[in-house]
């Protein structure tokens, strides 16, 4: 389970979240969705322990997120970064391995070589493991990264836009997995979604943020609503149901203030 209580984050005297507070129950999958700049990252990455809040606490398996020690929370939380900054010239398969760093300390049993190997072939990776990543494409990178956050094998998954850089099939086979990590094995999932569609097909809930406030909290068919996602985006958007698929159109993108 993972909560947040009265979070806040401000730079200088600009409030940029909160104050939030909210419970995410274990398993399934959660998604943050709003515009840019609404906080959806700063709130993940405050529950992944990248960012310190200015107010508020939060908790990841029973875990102070502020107090608890490094490894407990590495072991138990794994979290994907938006900019993932690694200069170093690292191959594929040492980067994943990573991963494995809070359960064997930096020498891989043959147990965490196992976690390794399912996490390139999760990511259809195996035939670039050797590979160093500057020589990936954006889409390869973003997914040895998602790798290596699976391998490290944690009940608690935050995923901040798992699918940038990924074509249509790669974004599905993501969310798949996606899926997967939640139904077959259990863990709890939370990430950053920028398609309202697709955190629809593939979410158990979604968690709307908008100026640095949760503005909707409910199952995909309570906000694929036009009138929440109006709230959400401030645009109009129709949504159809597309044999039971909902799908909201907003590719003309018209501003609520703009529509008489
Ligand atoms: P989202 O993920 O919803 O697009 P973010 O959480 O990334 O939004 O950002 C929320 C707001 O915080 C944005 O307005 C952004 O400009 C601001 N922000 C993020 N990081 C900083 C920072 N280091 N200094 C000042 N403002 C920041």
């Amino acid at each position: 389970m993972i909560t947040f209580t009265d979070v806040t984050k401000s730079y200088g005297a600009t409030r940029v979240l909160g104050p939030v507070s909210g419970t995410i129950p274990d398993g399934g999958v959660t998604s943050l969705v709003g515009p840019n700049g609404a906080g959806k990252s700063t709130l993940l990455m405050i529950l992944g322990r990248l960012l310190d809040p200015t107010t508020g606490s939060a908790t990841v398996g029973g875990l102070d997120v502020a107090t608890a020690p490094r490894r407990d929370l590495a072991r138990t939380l794994a979290i994907l970064r938006q900019d993932n900054h690694l200069t170093a010239r690292l191959r594929v398969e040492d980067l994943v391995a990573f991963g494995r760093f809070p359960h064997s300390g930096g020498r891989l049993t043959p147990e965490d070589t196992d976690h390794v190997d399912r996490a390139l072939e999760f990511l259809d990776l195996l035939p670039y493991r050797r590979r160093f990543l500057d020589q990936l494409s954006g889409g390869q990178r973003q997914r040895a990264f998602v790798a290596m956050t699976i391998a490290q094998d944690t009940d608690h998954l935050l995923l901040d836009e798992p699918l940038n850089n990924l074509d249509m099939a790669h974004a599905a086979s993501m969310m798949r997995l996606v899926r997967r990590a939640a139904d077959e094995l259990g863990k709890t999932v939370v990430m950053v979604v920028h398609d309202i569609n697709v955190a629809a097909a593939y979410s158990d809930r979604i968690v709307a943020l908008r100026d640095g406030r949760i503005v909707a909290d409910g199952t995909p068919a309570q906000i694929m609503d036009p009138t929440v996602l109006g709230d959400v985006f401030g645009l109009r958007i129709a949504v159809h149901d597309l044999d039971g698929d909902l799908v909201a159109l907003h590719h003309t993108g018209v501003p609520l203030s703009a529509v008489s």
